[in-house]
């Protein structure tokens, strides 16, 4: 029986545990920090991630996720709301990854809570890394709100590349995220309320609205394409530790499940390392692009132009791996 080591239990490391056992391996793990726990995310679940949920045999629908049915661009002053081309899901992270750990575990994985080191078959699902200059770094935030929730996922664009996401969850929740460049932050002495408070269609937004606990905060925040290197990995990479694409396009916990998946059946089954990393980088090229081309357009501030020509169901196929390239 093929033994897999997985290291990390975000969605791509506990996706790759799954789909090891499923394919009959045994596996190993490992995750640092303590679970569950709140992450710095929009909580934006793509529709096309529930299908992966369903075939895992995980419950995520007793979370009862919001749902979401449409999407609102927001350009400083100028608003576009379109229909989704499928409803969407927002479910909080404490309890997406708990429902996928628990399911790991459930099917015979044996979690180690601590620091894992690559070993044999290793699947790395280990996250982002974070190095960048100082003064071109980018933070993300996070908090709850309660108060009135829609089924609008509204992204709030900021010239220089910064976005706010505010989106309903679970319970009745709302989850209000964003990233900022960090000279815009250090404007308002990094006190997230403030920098809030001076975007004039979110302050709105968030009338009548309770924070529930203090920002959570993460960063510097790199978007990071591992492929040039793939010729020399000796580990089966998935999730952001193979490629972070921008957080706006609400993909990444979508890519961190479907890289997961396919990393997990290629340990287990003994594919080459070299030939699964393959696999994912042409599943992933073309959302890659499309996704650097509007982070480009949006510093620029040319994205409110551009979006006018461009109808929203379009915007966000293309800024998701194809399901069908990835089997
Ligand atoms: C501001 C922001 C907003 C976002 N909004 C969305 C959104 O709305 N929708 C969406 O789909 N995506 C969103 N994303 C992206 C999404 O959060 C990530 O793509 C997703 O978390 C990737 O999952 P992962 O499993 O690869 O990594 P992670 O979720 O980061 O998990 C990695 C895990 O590995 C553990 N770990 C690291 N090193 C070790 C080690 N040596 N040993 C053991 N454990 C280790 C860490 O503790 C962590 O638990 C957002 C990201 C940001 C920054």
């Amino acid at each position: 029986m093929a033994r897999v080591r997985v290291i990390g239990a975000g969605p791509a490391g506990t996706a790759a545990a799954i789909s090891a056992l499923q394919a009959g391996a045994e596996v190993d793990l490992f995750e640092k920090s303590r679970f569950p726990r709140h992450k710095v995310c929009g909580e934006f679940v793509s529709p096309e991630a529930t299908e992966i949920l369903e075939k895992f045999g995980v419950d995520w629908q007793s979370a009862k996720p919001a749902q979401l049915r449409r999407l609102m661009l927001c350009f400083g002053s100028r608003e576009s709301v379109g229909l989704l081309p499928e409803t969407a899901y927002g479910l909080s992270r404490y309890v997406l990854d708990a429902l996928l750990l628990n399911r790991a575990t459930g099917l015979g994985g044996v979690l180690h809570r601590e620091p894992g080191v690559p070993c044999g078959s290793t699947v790395m699902a280990t996250g982002r890394h974070s190095a960048a200059p100082k003064g071109a770094r980018l933070f993300g935030f996070k908090a709850h709100f309660c108060g009135p929730s829609s089924d609008v996922m509204a992204l709030y664009f900021q010239k220089g590349g910064a976005y706010v996401g505010v989106n309903a969850i679970e319970g009745g929740m709302t989850n209000v995220c964003g990233l900022a460049p960090e000279h815009e932050l250090a404007k308002h002495s990094f006190e997230v309320d403030a920098y809030l408070d001076g975007i004039a269609p979110v302050r709105e937004r968030l009338v009548g609205m309770k924070r529930r606990w203090n920002w959570i905060r993460v960063g510097p925040l790199v978007f990071e394409n591992r492929f040039a290197n793939s010729a020399k990995f000796t580990e089966y990479y998935a999730g952001d530790s193979l490629s972070f694409v921008d957080p706006f396009t609400g993909s990444g916990i979508y890519s961190a499940l479907l890289t997961g998946r396919m990393a997990g059946r290629a340990a287990a089954e003994g594919e080459s390392i070299a030939e699964y990393s393959n696999r994912c980088k042409w599943m992933l090229i073309g959302p890659r692009a499309v996704s650097n081309v509007l982070r480009v357009s949006i510093r620029l501030g040319i994205a409110n132009w551009a979006e006018r020509f461009i109808p929203h169901p379009w915007l966000f196929r293309l800024t998701r791996p194809r399901r069908s390239l990835s089997s």
